[in-house]
């Protein structure tokens, strides 16, 4: 192995030493408590508040919509969960959503089916979008919440957003997308787009592990996450972690410096990644909305049909070799179940276990990319047998 490459930046990110040093002086001598009144708790709550105004500005909504959380799991629990719960009292116990969503949405919403609410998981086409007229066509009275995600994090295709938010809002009911992957590498307006609510991962964009936030709109009624005390205006209880806070305030500020011309660098990389794949490999299908797509996620799987190519051995070769990668989202590998995603797609199982998921980043280079096509290559030659169906033809 003489190189090694990370391509796997939709599972998480290297944390950004800018927001390290932004975040360090809170962990040592500023480490008051935010709910205090004495001067070590009010430089805490001014860190915390900065933090809260860039957040907010970079979204376009204000500061007191916005509310810490540990990241995008909590977030869309605290979402579909407070959002259900509120809605109770008015009989609407229906929910709509798609079998793309990531685990943090599907779990949430099937705990939702146990306790006696109804949920309608929609299809996705062949590029894992969600066609608005499914939204309109499963809506009925007892609808309180529809939630779709922003874009997909194995294969990046984008939803569109504003045409299901306004179906939802046509009748009368609350709108919400996960945005995990989408926050600080697209824009995202949560009034131009309609959005009810939203929510963020600090480690997905160079920012740190166990903090996020999530975007509740003035009026909205959703039930509160946690209980305890009073932080982040009754809604969210339990004592701020100021330092990550710092950090996840940070990340966004410089997201919102970089995040332009990032993504046109990673949209380069990933069609020369796209186009090295198609003159050198066959059997190949990339998985993904061709246009409407994150730029720095190419997902390809290797149809059955064509060579035969045990995913878990694909997996492991590019890595003994240098090259992270995943085959599903970063939530579900370990276990060896296909992609949900890529079924959804109408992916048969073996084809959908033979896939890669390359996601770029700020680190990666052209060099990189032309290394990931060597060892794909020879990985793939080595390990892939032509099935007898493509072999007579
Ligand atoms: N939603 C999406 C689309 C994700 O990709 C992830 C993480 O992979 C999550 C939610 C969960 O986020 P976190 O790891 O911050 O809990």
């Amino acid at each position: 192995m003489n190189r090694r490459v990370y391509m796997d930046h939709t599972a998480t990110t290297p944390l950004d030493p800018r927001v390290l040093e932004a975040m360090q002086p809170y962990f040592s001598e500023k480490f008051g408590n935010a709910s205090s009144v004495h001067q070590y708790g009010q430089e805490a709550k001014a860190a915390l508040e900065l933090s809260r105004d860039r957040i907010a500005a970079f979204i376009h909504a204000k500061p007191a919509e916005i509310f810490f959380t540990t990241g995008g799991t909590e977030s869309d629990n605290f979402a579909i969960k407070g959002a259900a719960l509120a809605a109770r009292a008015k009989g609407r116990k229906h929910i709509i959503t798609n079998r793309s969503e990531h685990h943090a949405v599907l779990e949430t919403c099937e705990y939702l089916e146990e306790i006696g609410y109804a949920v309608s998981y929609l299809p996705v086409d062949e590029y894992g979008m969600v066609d608005p007229d499914a939204v309109r066509r499963a809506v009925t009275p007892g609808t309180c919440l529809v939630s779709i995600m922003h874009a997909n994090n194995e294969v990046g295709t984008i939803n569109p957003i504003e045409e299901i938010a306004g179906i939802a809002h046509e009748h009368g009911i609350l709108f919400h997308t996960d945005t995990v992957q989408t926050v600080g590498k697209i824009p995202v307006d949560v009034g131009a787009m309609g959005i009810d609510l939203l929510g963020i991962s600090g480690h997905k964009i160079y920012g740190p592990k166990g903090i996020g936030a999530i975007y509740i709109k003035k009026g909205v009624e959703i039930e509160k996450f946690m209980h305890g005390g009073g932080q982040e205006r009754g809604r969210r209880a339990g004592t701020e972690n100021v330092p990550l806070a710092v950090g996840l305030g940070k990340t966004i500020e410089l997201r919102e410096m970089e995040m332009a011309e990032e993504s046109i660098r990673l949209q380069t990389l990933k069609e020369r990644l796209r186009r090295g794949i198609e003159e050198r490999l066959e059997g190949h299908i990339f998985n993904g909305h061709l246009t409407h797509s994150l730029s720095h996620i190419l997902n390809v799987s290797f149809n059955r049909s064509k060579i035969d190519i045990d995913g878990d051995v694909l997996l492991l070769s590019m890595d003994l070799n240098g090259v992270a990668v995943t085959s599903g989202s970063a939530c579900t590998s370990g276990s060896m179940d296909p992609s949900h995603v890529l079924l959804a797609m109408g992916r048969d199982e073996r084809t959908a276990k033979a896939t890669l998921r390359f996601s770029m980043g700020k680190m990666n280079t052209e060099e990189d990319v032309e290394y990931v096509l060597d060892v794909l290559e020879d990985v793939v030659t080595k390990i892939g047998k032509p099935t007898s169906r493509n072999h007579n033809s």
